[in-house]
């Protein structure tokens, strides 16, 4: 066996410093690279890894566009919930009946979306609207004071054509559609939203953000000094998603009956809109919360693990806004879940590996949709609406089992 098929030889190497751990790809394929790193590990940590070299993506593929010095996979279980029905009114992306897979290892949470998603099934479904598509990358420049400050903001106020020619020319998919400035002092940044259709869009947008920021530098006396300035805000708690949007912006929502509510949930419409009330509302007020929601990010990050989502941008999808309401004078229970930066793909990132590749051909939404953005905006409609399954069976159990002992008080 020689040394490029020699996983112990080629771990042998790393270990004398001939070789460093991530240079082993140029010696040798993937899977080789890989079972070098568990045999150094093995030996530098006396953990076996059999477990983790046991994967079954391309392994040559993974290297190259998902992960540096590979060592396997991480398995995650994974349970299905559905069929989540959607209004067939044609105003939305996705309607009729769809399964959507998860993964997790939160026992319970696929059951209680399934639960939520089965008392909206039971009542003729849910309506969901991707209502704004706009995926944001925001750079931060420098200038000498405000008033230069002012002239760059201005500038771009008014050359929003040139900025999208320029960001346009690095992509045959994404749209340049708005360009907002923010000074602070000496620093100006300009949060750049993007139509990138079927694409979660975070490389995209920085690829076209790099042309734009160019142009700016050219024209204006802004010097750039970081390509992302925070105020896109990606993966970090920021009230800017939570009031502009990020990625996708979508509402869904269901009437059930209060047949449906007693049989499905085991509890009344007026003791969910309470706990809604106390608990998602003013609860969350209370604590200051982006999210005024039950647990919203559950579904949401075991959908984004199922389908190969870049699973840190769940910090985003919590910025979620449960909405109740007891209607027709008590016959019917009125619930929404608004999220406002849901920032999902269909293509790219991780949505090409195998098993993400097989939930979204479940959901009926791989690869590019016609038109372009059609697969990832149903997608965004199917998680919002499967969250507010989960958000409708967390309220209930809440509600229900307040109920019961407030029976148990009270029949005695
Ligand atoms: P990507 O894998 O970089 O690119 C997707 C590309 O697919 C698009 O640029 C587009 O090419 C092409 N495409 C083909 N059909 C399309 C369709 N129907 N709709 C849209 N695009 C289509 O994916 P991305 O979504 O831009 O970025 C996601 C990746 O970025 C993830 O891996 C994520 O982890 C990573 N990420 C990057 C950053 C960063 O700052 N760079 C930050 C966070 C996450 P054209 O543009 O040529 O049309």
């Amino acid at each position: 066996m020689s040394d490029t098929t020699n996983p112990a030889a080629l771990a042998e190497r790393v270990r004398d410093g001939d070789l460093r751990l991530h240079e082993l790809e140029a010696h040798a394929d993937a899977d080789t690279a890989a079972a070098a790193r568990r045999r150094l590990l093995a030996t530098e940590t006396g953990v076996d890894l059999d477990t983790v070299g046991a994967y079954d993506f391309d392994a040559e593929q993974a290297a190259d566009a998902n992960v540096e010095n590979m060592i396997g996979g991480a398995q995650v279980p994974m349970g299905v919930v559905g069929p989540i029905e959607l209004n067939a009114d044609g105003g939305g992306a996705a309607s009729g009946e769809t399964y959507l897979p998860l993964a997790t290892t939160e026992g319970a949470l696929v059951a209680s979306v399934n639960r939520g998603c089965a008392a909206m099934r039971a009542d003729g479904g849910a309506t969901a609207r991707v209502l704004e598509n706009a995926m944001t990358r925001a750079p931060v420049f420098r200038v000498d004071d405000v008033g230069e400050a002012a002239t760059v903001a201005s500038w771009v106020r008014e050359n929003l054509d040139q900025l999208a020619d320029a960001a346009e020319a690095t992509t045959s998919h994404g749209e340049l559609q708005e360009a907002t400035p923010y000074v602070v002092g000496d620093s100006v940044f300009v949060r750049f939203a993007y139509d990138t259709k079927d694409a979660m869009g975070m490389n995209m947008a920085t690829i076209a953000t790099g042309e734009v920021a160019d142009l700016i530098e050219r024209e204006t006396p802004a010097e750039l000094i970081a390509l992302s300035g925070n105020l896109c805000s990606d993966k970090k708690p920021a009230a800017v998603n939570a009031v502009e949007g990020r990625g996708r912006t979508v509402s869904a929502d269901a009437t059930l009956s209060r047949e449906t509510v007693a049989d499905v949930l085991k509890t009344t419409p007026e003791a969910i809109t309470e706990a809604n009330t106390r608990k998602n509302l003013v609860g969350s007020a209370k604590a200051g919360a982006l999210g005024f929601n039950a647990h919203a990010a559950n579904t949401v990050a075991a959908a984004f693990l199922a389908t190969g989502q870049d699973i840190a941008q769940v910090v985003e999808g919590a910025n979620a806004i449960t909405t109740v309401d007891v209607r027709d004078g008590g016959e019917t229970l009125y619930a929404s879940l608004t999220v406002a930066s849901l920032e999902v793909g269909t293509v790219g990132g991780g949505t090409k590996l195998p098993t993400q590749a097989e939930s979204l051909d479940v959901v009926g939404v791989r690869g590019g949709g016609d038109p372009a953005g059609a697969n990832a905006d149903a997608l965004a409609e199917i998680i919002t609406t499967a969250a507010l399954g989960g958000e409708l069976s967390l309220l209930g159990a809440l509600a229900s089992s307040n109920l019961a002992s407030a029976h148990e008080e009270l029949g005695r």
